[in-house]
């Protein structure tokens, strides 16, 4: 396997999409994930895009996964992030291939980078590939990658309205995993009225209670993935 440093898709200057254009690249994204989709498909990959702000334990729980799946699974992440391989290296020490998307200024992936990471990978040798998106509540909902399942992480150190505030997100959410759940009485957060909130805007969507840091609920999450 490659070192993370060596082996980074990078936005080129112009490439990300034209905020301007907003209705032609919602599109344009929109037909580049259906080509993903139908390539992960034909591959049989499981994709799971994992979404929430910077913070919120998108990695720790990626990295437990990971740990979980992997007698299973031959795994790959892709690890969305603006300049940094940070994150994509601490994965890595799991043993699995893992690719560093690099947006540059942009705060989410698009499906456009997801297709170019893809072009890394040896997809015959990947049963479950993990996309860690860019830290973002907000616009990621709007650029599916091509993904079966999308996670939303959401931590009770970010306060009580994460859910209200950002409800495009989790409408579009199979899976909330709200995070940080042993800090919850010290933050004086009530996760079940988050849980609530979550159900109010999409109560199809499965709410997970976890704590990434020691692995608590991490099980139930790849159960309610169907992984
Ligand atoms: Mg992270
Ligand atoms: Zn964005």
């Amino acid at each position: 396997m490659s070192k993370v440093s060596e082996n980074i898709v990078k936005a080129e200057e112009g490439e990300v999409f034209d905020i301007e254009l907003e209705k032609d690249v919602l599109e344009a994204n929109r037909k580049l994930a259906e080509k993903n989709r139908e390539l992960l498909k034909d591959k049989a990959i499981t994709a799971i895009d994992v979404m929430g702000s910077i913070g919120a334990g998108k990695t720790s729980l990626i990295a437990n996964l990971v740990q979980l799946l992997r007698k299973n699974y031959r795994i790959a992440v892709f690890k969305g992030d603006l300049t940094t391989t940070i994150d994509a290296e601490i994965i890595k020490r799991y043993g699995v291939e893992v690719v560093a998307i690099n947006t540059g200024k942009e705060c989410h992936l698009d499906s456009n980078l997801v297709m170019k990471a893809l072009q890394k990978l040896n997809l015959d040798a990947i049963d479950l590939l993990l996309i860690e998106n860019v830290g973002n509540l907000i616009c990621p909902a709007e650029f599916p990658l091509g993904s079966d399942r999308r996670v939303v992480v959401v931590s009770v150190t970010e306060g009580p309205y994460m859910v209200i505030k950002h409800p495009f997100i989790f409408m579009d959410a199979d899976v909330v995993v709200i995070n940080k759940a042993d800090l919850a009485k010290a933050m004086q957060v009530d996760m079940h009225k988050l849980k609530n909130d979550v159900k109010k805007v999409n109560p199809e969507a499965k709410v997970v209670f976890t704590n990434c840091r020691s692995g608590e609920g991490v099980s139930a999450v790849s159960k309610a993935l169907d992984l």
